[in-house]
């Protein structure tokens, strides 16, 4: 099997401010041939480190994709680290130049001196025409290795990419790769590997891998299959089928969908309106569900009831309720609910109510205690949840909880 590596180079890529975006796009093109990338490394201008950097490539990898590095400036040593690497010289070559010649020549302007190094290419190497920019892509084959030197700039990587190497990788295709999200949300990361347990595909041509933040999970199921996408995505489907049925309801996406798109077409579906009332989280359900084009079919409004006078003036939360259990309790958040549906004349009231922190906690009402309840004509039902993280990672998990409580009471009413 043929490891790929990932090479960028760039001084500014190891800085806060640069993402090395031009990796992602050649990942696509590379799993579009059902090769997966083993390492990616970033380097920056330092030829040293450059050609450390390749060393090690050459070592672990055979095919690899080096960018970047191989402009006109003085910072732009790719091309001298791989000469140096390989061994071999660094030869003008005149066609390049004339190239970069005719680009400046066309828009009135003469090449400047410094340009002159963009046409050295490795002795041996094959050049890799830009119709983009002046630096030109290398291709380099080394005892069976292949190494491609490609320009930076992301408008002038991709379409030489996918011009002059992308029908080159096709005799390295090992197959056609399907890939499926499961989005689930109400359980935790190690309650999923419990539900998991002995069920791990024996074919190696699947894969499988579990990536947990607050408030989410994603499952992410990948097959490959020799001949076509359909055949991978058939091969996967036992597996993701025994998959759905152990993690059930927790799932509420397979399809890429945001909760609050999952939530919104439930409502849409049934015909059911809603209406939120909203403390610690601030509007961010109300927010969430209003980014889903569409949803003024099933969401009326919300309220943002920040303050216990907010709670009881707009909400009719009672005075004795705030007294007796506090602003965050399961009755504060039922009345809540309770309040918005009235109120709004909604079918569905969605409330929350907690302590965000980092301040306000105490032993009994920790920073983490949110409360979600939800409102209907049968009445109504509160969630006492404990969350960790900070401020905006318990807000987020908040209204999670709570747009979850609504989908899963809407899944029972669907028909
Ligand atoms: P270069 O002249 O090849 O060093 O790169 C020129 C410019 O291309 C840089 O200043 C970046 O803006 C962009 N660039 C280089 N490498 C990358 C990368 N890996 N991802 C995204 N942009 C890049
Ligand atoms: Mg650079």
């Amino acid at each position: 099997m043929k490891r790929v590596e990932i090479l960028a180079v760039g001084s500014e890529l190891l800085t806060p401010f640069f993402q090395d975006t031009n990796s992602l796009f050649l990942t696509e093109r590379l799993n579009s041939l059902g090769l997966d990338v083993s390492f990616k490394m970033i380097v920056g201008d330092e030829e040293e480190d450059l050609v450390l950097g390749l060393e090690d490539a050459v070592r672990l990898s055979d095919l690899i994709l080096v960018m970047g590095g191989l402009g006109p400036t003085a910072d732009d040593r790719t091309r001298e680290a791989a000469a140096r690497v390989f061994g071999r010289k660094l030869i003008p070559c005149p066609e390049v130049m004339e190239r970069i010649q005719d680009r400046f020549r066309r828009r009135g302007l003469s090449m400047p001196d410094c340009n002159r190094k963009q046409s050295l290419i490795l002795e041996g190497a094959e050049v890799l025409r830009n119709d983009f920019g002046t630096a030109p892509g290398q291709w380099i084959d080394r005892n069976g290795k292949i190494i491609v030197l490609l320009p930076g700039p992301p408008h002038e990587l991709k379409p030489m990419f996918d011009a002059h190497v992308l029908p080159r990788f096709e005799c390295f295709r090992l197959g056609h790769f399907f890939r499926k999200t499961l989005k689930l949300t109400g359980i935790t990361e190690s309650a999923v590997e419990d539900l998991m347990t002995g069920l791990t595909p024996d074919d190696p041509s699947l894969g499988i891998s579990i990536l947990a933040q607050p408030g989410q999970i994603e499952i992410h199921l990948k097959s490959l299959s020799p001949s076509s996408p359909e055949e991978a995505e058939a091969r996967l489907k036992p597996f993701e089928n025994a998959l759905l049925s152990r993690i059930g309801e927790n799932v509420f996406s397979v399809d890429g969908k945001s909760l609050e798109e999952v939530v919104g077409s439930l409502l849409c579906s049934l015909n059911a309106t809603l209406a939120c009332a909203e403390s610690c989280t601030g509007g961010l359900i109300s927010h969430r569900l209003t980014n889903v084009p569409g949803i003024s079919r099933g969401y009326l409004g919300g309220m943002i009831a920040y303050s216990n006078r907010a709670k009881t003036d707009w909400l009719g939360v009672g005075r004795d309720v705030l007294i007796a259990s506090g602003s965050v309790s399961a009755q504060a958040a039922e009345a809540m609910a309770a309040g918005v549906r009235r109120e709004s004349g909604a079918d569905f009231g969605l409330a929350v109510t907690g302590i965000a922190g980092p301040g306000g906690g105490t032993p009994e009402k920790p920073v983490g205690l949110v409360y979600t309840a939800l409102a209907e004509e049968n009445g109504v039902e509160s969630s006492r949840n404990l969350f960790l993280g900070d401020r905006d990672q318990i807000k987020f998990q908040s209204s999670q909880k709570a747009l979850d409580m609504l989908r899963r009471r809407l899944l029972v009413r669907r028909p």
